[in-house]
């Protein structure tokens, strides 16, 4: 690609990407978001400046070398754009769909600051799936260009989420043997349990986690570390080194009266029978779910959004939001809150739960809140909430789902004392080599920072995985 200087109010708006209309797609799971075609991805593509000192790529958790990428699809080399991206990301389909790009790399993108930043998110998307939809896809998977060279050295992985599949994915690619162990019967973590199909189908997750089979990970599911083996199993085993990425899915709850309601559901138990256990398609499917007409989530986040647009496609007539902050503060992606809103979904914001109130047959009626205002910032740099004393609302709802944040699940830590842990109760590891007060047992993603993104496990997965492989190597 020619690097011809231009300037960003030269340049046009972003390209729309197709989606399916709003009205249609809360009566189906189907994605809702369809994906560029070549020409739009190339037009898109166009917009980058091609900036001498790029920012976009510090804005990556991962960084990706995102100019490159940009510049060899503009040249339409679809295999050369997704060797560039998988030299540092190995889940590039999922990331281009759930990434906060708006936070990283959209939002240092340098024509953002006078324009709009270029769509990097959905040209990585379009690269992932342009690629695998391709037989080039054998260039890089089916080669084996990493095969495994090193049959001497093992390395387990407990849980199979981002962070762990990064990290078998870093080794394999060295040919290191990593086996997967997981304690649900499909990998993939909360990309597979709680992120909802119409969002991340599954197919994708399953796409890139058989790219990783191909690289000769092992996965063996239905096995429970802290139960059904332990880490010092591991450790007689054999295992060279251990790395720990179980998540944070234990979830919390509000602490308030009727929180023990029938009708009352944490998010990761909603979205759980609906995703993993597919009751969407009951009873084509074994998991049946609640069902409601009128349903109330609490939270402002990813997975607020997401149990309140599957509420909706599972046929509520009526679903709000109650957040305690305004709409500005929202932790969720921009794209979901946008698609939330387009759904009909109400945000009650500025509102705080008080109780979850039963009817006269002991279920969820109502749910009380109280009003709140904002004000100074908290220790998160966000406007905190402050109740506006005597104002209170009463909601009717005949279901509510408490999305306010998930704790780690105590099963591994307990049956495994020697592993310290920080004054939260998450596994304390070096943020730069996922090292943890066990000699050869690393730890990343939510398990030691708390609920975050899938980028940042994703992240802590590939910190942990270099420094493994310099210790073996
Ligand atoms: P997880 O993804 O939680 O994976 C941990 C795995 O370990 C799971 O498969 C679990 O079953 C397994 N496990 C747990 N305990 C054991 C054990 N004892 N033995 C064996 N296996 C075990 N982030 C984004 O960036 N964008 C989004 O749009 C987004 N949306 C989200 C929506 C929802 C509904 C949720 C819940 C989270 C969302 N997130 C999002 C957050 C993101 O998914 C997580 O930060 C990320 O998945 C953390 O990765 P992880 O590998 O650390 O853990
Ligand atoms: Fe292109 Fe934006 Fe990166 Fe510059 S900062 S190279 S315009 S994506």
């Amino acid at each position: 690609m020619e690097n011809k200087p231009r300037k960003p109010a030269d340049i046009g708006p972003r390209i729309p990407m197709p989606e399916q209309p709003a009205d249609e797609r809360v009566r189906n799971f189907s994605e809702v978001t369809l994906g560029f075609t070549l020409d739009q991805a190339v037009e898109e593509a166009e917009r980058c400046l091609q900036c001498k000192k790029p920012l976009c790529q510090k804005g990556c958790p991962v960084e990706i070398d995102i100019k490159s990428f940009i510049a060899k699809l503009v040249d339409k080399d679809v295999s050369g754009a997704y060797e560039v991206i998988r030299k540092t990301n190995s889940l590039p389909a999922v990331c281009g769909r759930v990434c906060p790009q708006e936070s990283q790399c959209e939002g240092m993108c340098i024509l953002g600051k006078k324009n709009e930043p270029v769509a990097i998110g959905r040209l990585e998307r379009y690269i992932a799936d342009a690629f695998m939809a391709s037989d080039a896809c054998e260039e890089i998977t089916g080669t084996h260009e990493c095969a495994l060279v090193r049959e001497d050295l093992q390395v387990a992985c407990i849980g199979a989420g981002p962070a762990s599949l990064t990290v078998a994915g870093y080794l394999a690619s060295k040919g290191i043997k990593v086996t997967l162990f997981e304690g649900l019967h499909e990998p993939g973590g909360v990309l597979i349990y709680g992120i909802p199909e119409f969002r991340l189908p599954k197919s994708i997750v399953g796409r890139e986690v058989n790219a990783l089979k191909d690289l000769g990970v092992e996965i063996r599911t239905n096995w429970v570390g802290g139960k059904t083996i332990t880490i010092q199993d591991l450790q007689d085993d054999g295992y060279d080194a251990i790395f720990i990425g179980v998540g944070a899915g234990l979830p919390r709850f509000l602490n308030i009266p009727g929180d023990n309601l029938v009708g009352v559901f944490s998010a990761n138990e909603y979205l759980t029978r609906v995703n993993l256990g597919r009751a969407y398609d009951f009873p084509n499917y074994d998991t049946p779910t609640f069902k409601a007409n009128d349903v109330v989530v609490i939270g402002g986040g990813n997975v607020a959004m997401d149990a309140a647009r599957t509420a909706k496609r599972m046929g509520a007539e009526r679903v709000s939001i109650v957040y305690r902050r305004t709409q500005d503060e929202m932790p969720a992606r921009l794209e979901e809150l946008h698609h939330a809103i387009e759904e009909a979904i109400e945000i009650r914001a500025l509102c705080g739960p008080l109780a979850f109130n039963p009817g006269e047959s002991g279920r969820l009626e109502t749910m009380t809140v109280q009003k709140m205002c904002l004000g100074e910032p908290d220790d998160s740099g966000r406007r905190s909430p402050v109740c506006i004393e005597g104002e209170t609302e009463e909601i009717p709802c005949d279901m509510a789902v408490v999305a306010v944040g998930t704790r780690p699940n105590p099963i591994l830590l307990e049956a495994t004392p020697d592993l310290e842990l920080n004054k939260w109760g998450y596994i304390a590891a070096d943020p730069e080599t996922g090292e943890t007060s066990m000699e050869n047992v690393f730890a990343g993603g939510d398990i030691v920072t708390g609920a975050a993104t899938v980028i940042s496990a994703m992240g802590a997965g590939r910190r942990a995985a270099q420094e493994i492989a310099k210790r073996l190597l």
